[in-house]
């Protein structure tokens, strides 16, 4: 058959870090790989076996990564990517796709996106509901756009009254922008709103703090933390934090 190709790829979500939440249609990506490519620290989430080849790379290298593994596919082999959470939430998916374009050869690949249980998901369920109503998840990372765009969309997601997660908050090369954030919130939201911080979500250091927007610093945030504000109706119940169905 001209142009055919019987290469696959399978891009997966590990979940946010508990085994448990290894969906068993990733477990079996897994286990028929021949190769497995990702960040070094969702790698090491795999454990060796004799037959498959590891491949951590760092981040900053999703391009690299993604033609590496679409190269393997076309060789015959079976290589899984592997991303934390899920695969097309800030991670590996869109990064293969965009290595397809142009390559109408890896076009014909046999390739599947497995999903996987996301951060603020995980996060959100902890927390009690907060996501409960109309919700958007914005990266803060500015590695792959202007931080003015964040800082707009920001704005624009609090005028409408939107539940917001934040991914990747604040790192040690990027400590001023979640201050920032935090900033234009206070001066769009009444600093009684909630906010919650979900540190390591499913693993033994998950740690969930909920405070107003008031009481928010910097610092509550690393880059292990999802960031869930709640809108205008989310309160508290007892120990849980949620998002009321219907609108304020
Ligand atoms: N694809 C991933 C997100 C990758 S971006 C997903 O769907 O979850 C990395 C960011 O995800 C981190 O900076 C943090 O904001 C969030 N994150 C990932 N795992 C987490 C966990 N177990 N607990 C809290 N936040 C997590």
């Amino acid at each position: 058959m001209i142009g055919a190709m019987t290469g696959s790829l399978i891009i997966t979500g590990l979940g946010p870090g508990d085994p448990c939440m290894v969906t068993p249609e990733v477990t079996a990506a897994l286990a028929q790989a021949t190769d497995i490519l990702g960040y070094i620290p969702y790698v090491a989430r795999i454990a060796p076996r004799p037959g498959v080849t590891l491949h951590a790379s760092d981040n900053r290298e999703e391009l690299t990564r993604a033609r590496a593994a679409l190269m393997l596919a076309a060789e015959g082999r079976r290589p899984v990517i592997v991303s934390s959470g899920d695969p097309g939430v800030f991670a590996m998916a869109s990064a293969v796709f965009e290595a397809l374009e142009g390559r109408p050869d890896w076009q014909m690949l046999d390739i599947r996106v497995l999903p996987g249980i996301t951060a603020m998901l995980a996060a959100a369920a902890a927390a009690g509901a907060p996501l409960g109503h109309d919700f958007c998840a914005i990266n803060l990372s500015d590695n792959l756009k202007p931080f003015a765009v964040i800082e707009e969309r920001v704005r624009a997601a609090a005028g409408a009254d939107f539940a917001m997660a934040f991914y990747n908050p604040r790192s040690a090369s990027r400590p001023e922008g979640f201050g920032r954030v935090l900033a234009i919130l206070r001066n769009t939201c009444t600093t009684d709103r909630l906010i919650t911080f979900a540190r390591a979500v499913s693993t033994p250091d998950q740690r969930i703090t909920t405070v107003t927007l008031a009481e928010a610093t910097p610092e509550m945030a690393d880059m292990r933390t999802v960031v869930i504000l709640g809108n205008a109706a989310t309160r508290r119940v007892g120990r849980f934090v949620y998002t009321p169905r219907s609108a304020a």
